[in-house]
């Protein structure tokens, strides 16, 4: 997971340096609105804690499917078969992600 705002001007996406995985615990680190500059126009600009939204981290998902095809051929290689957990293994990799976003955007803040 990842977490980004988009720039008001230029609507690329800013990435926030956080592990925060919670709108609360962001908060926390950052407090209810701070600076983000743009990589891409290079615009300072405020955010709320509520404006952040979390992505799904793709190179997480890609290692998930990476381990998924080792362990296939390793199966592969020693059984003679595939087994159903190296299809499991990217699966697993996309729900983590998918559920570490889906409460994180669910949780908003509320606005003073
Ligand atoms: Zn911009």
């Amino acid at each position: 997971m990842k977490l980004v705002a988009y720039c008001s001007s230029c609507k690329k996406e800013i990435k926030i340096k956080s592990k925060a995985p919670t709108r609360p615990d962001l908060q926390m680190q950052r407090g209810d609105e701070f600076k983000v500059n743009c990589q891409n126009c290079g615009k300072m600009e405020k955010k709320h804690v509520n404006e952040v939204r979390a992505v799904t981290n793709n190179t997480i998902i890609l290692i998930g499917i990476v381990i998924g095809i080792f362990s296939a051929i390793f199966l592969w290689l020693f059984y003679g078969g595939i087994a159903t957990v190296s299809f499991v293994i990217p699966l697993l990799f996309w729900q983590q992600q998918s559920n570490a976003t889906k409460s994180f955007n669910s949780y908003m803040i509320r606005r003073k």
